[in-house]
C-alpha cells in the first residue's frame, strides 16, 4: 500500500502526518506500506517513520550517479537519504515532463542498481480507452520499460497500473475493469518472464484510491495494493485504505 504525496505538504506536515498515522498502521503486518513524499521531505518521512514498518519512497530519480545534472536528484543520493522505494513512469511525470518508455527503462535500471525498489507506473489515457487501445498502450508500455529487464532485476520491481483517467479525478475504475488491466499485464509479464514471475509480480492499482472503494478493489485476486495520491495525504484516510 503506497501513498504518492505529489507536490504536498511540509516537513512539519509531515512529521504530523507520522505522529498520526503510526499508531493506526502498528499492528498492519498484512502490507508493505510506503510513504512518497517530494524529495525535501524524505528526511522528515525517514526520522519520522524511524524503526516502523512504512518504508520511504522519493516519486523520481535521475539515472546518472551523479554530475552536471542540475535540479535531479540520483539513485545513491536517495538510498543514502533512507528511501526503500521509488516511483519510476507516473503518468504525471509522462504528461508534464516528457517521460518515455526510454527514460523509465533508463530510472528503473538505475533504481535497481542502486538497491531501490521500483514502483513502475502504467496505464492508459480517456482517448486511449474510449478508442479500444488500452492493451496497445499497456503492451508498449510494458515493451519499452519494462520488458528490456532481466528477470533477476524484474524481481526487483512492483508494477502500478494507473488508468491516467482515474487519477485524482474521483473516477475509479470499476473492481472489474482494474482486474481485466491487471491480468492482462500479468500475462505480458507470464509471455515475457514465466507464470512463477508472473505470480509473484505485485500489481498495484491506482486512481481515485478512498477508503470506500478500497475494498472492492483489494477483494479482486488479481489486485495486489493500492498506489493512493490525494487520499493518503490525511493520516486517517490512508490508514483506514491500509487496513482495508
Ligand atoms: C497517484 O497519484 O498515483 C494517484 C493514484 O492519485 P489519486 O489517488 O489522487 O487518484
Amino acid at each position: 500500500m503506497a501513498g504518492n504525496w505529489k507536490m504536498y505538504k511540509t516537513a512539519g506536515d509531515t512529521t504530523v502526518f507520522f505522529e498520526r498515522f503510526l499508531p493506526l498502521v502498528a499492528t498492519s503486518t498484512h502490507a508493505d506500506i510506503a510513504i512518497c513524499p517530494t524529495y525535501v521531505n524524505i528526511p522528515a518521512a525517514v526520522a519520522a517513520a524511524g524503526n516502523s514498518r512504512v518504508g520511504i519512497g522519493a516519486q523520481n530519480l535521475y539515472w546518472a550517479k551523479e554530475g552536471a545534472f542540475t535540479g535531479e536528484i540520483s539513485g545513491p543520493m536517495l538510498k543514502a537519504a533512507g528511501c526503500e522505494y521509488v516511483i519510476i513512469g507516473h503518468s504525471e511525470r509522462r504528461q508534464y515532463f516528457g517521460e518515455t518508455e526510454e527514460t523509465v527503462l533508463k530510472r528503473t535500471l538505475a533504481a535497481i542498481e542502486h538497491g531501490l525498489k521500483p514502483i513502475v507506473c502504467v496505464g492508459e489515457r480517456l482517448e486511449e480507452r474510449e478508442s479500444n487501445n488500452t492493451e496497445t498502450v499497456l503492451r508498449a508500455q510494458f515493451d519499452g520499460g519494462i520488458a528490456p529487464l532481466t528477470a533477476e532485476q524484474f524481481a526487483q520491481i512492483t508494477i502500478a497500473y494507473e488508468p491516467v483517467w482515474a487519477i485524482g479525478t474521483g473516477k475509479t475504475a470499476t473492481p472489474d475493469m482494474a482486474a481485466d488491466a491487471h491480468r492482462f499485464i500479468r500475462g505480458l509479464v507470464a509471455a515475457r518472464f514465466g507464470d512463477a514471475a508472473a505470480a509473484a509480480t505485485r500489481i498495484l492499482y491506482g486512481g481515485s484510491v478512498k477508503p470506500d472503494n478500497v475494498k472492492g478493489l483489494m477483494a479482486q485476486p488479481e489486485i495486489d495494493g493500492a498506489l493512493v495520491g490525494g487520499a493518503s495525504l490525511e493520516a486517517a484516510s490512508f490508514a483506514s485504505i491500509v487496513n482495508f
